[in-house]
This record gives C-alpha cells, sequence and structure tokens, in this order.
C-alpha cells in the first residue's frame, strides 16, 4: 500500500480534468486532500470543487468572518469593478460577507 501525501493549492484554478486525477489517485490508495474556493466572486460554483465534494470522503467547510456584520462568511465578495472570472488579490480585491450581507452588496453594485 503506497502512503503518499498530496495536496494541492488553488485547485479552483484547474479544469474538470482534476477530479479524474484526484480519483484515480485515491484508487491507489494515496490519500489526497484538497483545499480551495468552492464558489467564484457572483458566488456560483467555482471550478472543479463542487464535483471533487461529490467523490470526497470527507469534507470540512471553513469560513471566514463577515466584515460587516461578524456572522460565518461564505461569499468572498470582490469589491473591484473587474468581470474577469479570477482576479488574484486579497484585501484590496476581495472581502469575506455572509449571505445577507453579499446579497445586499451585489444588488448595489
Ligand atoms: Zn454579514
Amino acid at each position: 500500500m503506497m502512503l503518499m501525501l498530496l495536496e494541492l493549492m488553488r485547485p479552483s484554478f484547474f479544469d474538470k480534468g482534476l477530479v479524474d486525477v484526484c480519483n484515480s489517485l485515491a484508487d491507489k490508495g494515496i490519500r489526497v486532500i484538497v483545499a480551495g474556493l468552492d464558489m467564484d466572486y457572483k458566488g456560483r460554483p467555482f471550478g472543479p470543487i463542487p464535483a471533487l465534494f461529490s467523490i470526497a470522503e470527507y469534507i470540512t467547510k471553513v469560513h471566514a468572518i463577515c466584515m460587516r456584520c461578524g456572522n460565518l462568511a461564505h461569499y468572498s465578495y470582490r469589491k473591484t469593478d473587474i468581470d474577469k472570472l479570477v482576479v488574484l488579490g486579497e484585501k484590496d480585491n476581495y472581502e469575506p460577507l455572509c449571505r445577507a450581507c453579499f446579497l445586499k452588496a451585489m444588488k448595489y453594485k
């Protein structure tokens, strides 16, 4: 039995082929751990992460704190008007928000 730990950074930027790769490695006894964003800046399923959720044995969702009300934040709100799917950046471009604050922010954007 092969024991190997594979960690992927930024898996949201991979295509759906990542699902097959992870499944193939897991079938060979390799422990695969993937961490990434499950939604894009508009709150839509992002890249291969939702499909990875469906084949994973274990899932842990972690959340930031909403910067506007202090509840758990499920969304990465993009503060800029850039419309590209992927824009790298941290505090300058994104703000963690809860659902209510995200919907309010998107309505007035
Ligand atoms: Zn909030």
